[in-house]
């Protein structure tokens, strides 16, 4: 495999969990849903890519955590760091990335907030991004050729 596609790299803290992309990375989506503050600590940022760009490079401490009707979640049971986030319908093409775990930020950005209306009482969305009440946000998947 050449490194010459190779567009982002990333992992978990204690670098059990590694991961390569080589395809476009989305700009970045916050979800402020009551899921993603509860099992992260505040709330998620993340990119996404399609299923087939993502190489997991180092997957000793991978593990998933799948809620009934939510989002998968995968971590590292090392550290305890969020990594991915898949649909459970499996329907939607893409994976999306916890943008902290990024080795560098790669060109993208934060684009939009999603389920502002579950943010914390403790916090402010605020800045240029755009700000949505529920899931749908309007932030495309880069296209990919
Ligand atoms: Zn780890
Ligand atoms: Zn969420």
């Amino acid at each position: 495999m050449s490194n010459s596609h190779i567009t982002a790299t990333g992992g978990c803290l204690c670098k059990a969990v590694r991961y390569q992309v080589q395809g476009p990375l989305r700009d970045v989506i916050a979800c402020h849903c009551t899921q993603c503050r509860r099992s992260s600590g505040h709330f998620v940022a993340a990119t996404a890519t399609r299923p087939e760009h993502l190489t997991i490079t180092e997957d000793r401490g991978l593990s998933w955590y799948q809620p009934p009707d939510l989002y998968k979640r995968g971590f590292c049971k090392l550290c305890g760091s969020s990594l991915f986030f898949v649909s459970e319908t499996g329907a939607e093409d893409k994976i999306s990335i916890a943008a902290g775990s990024l080795d560098s930020a790669a060109g993208i950005k934060l684009a939009a907030h999603i389920f502002i209306e579950e943010a914390g009482d403790y916090y402010q969305v605020s800045g240029d991004a755009a700000q949505v009440i529920g899931g749908g946000h309007a932030v495309k998947m880069p296209d990919h050729n």
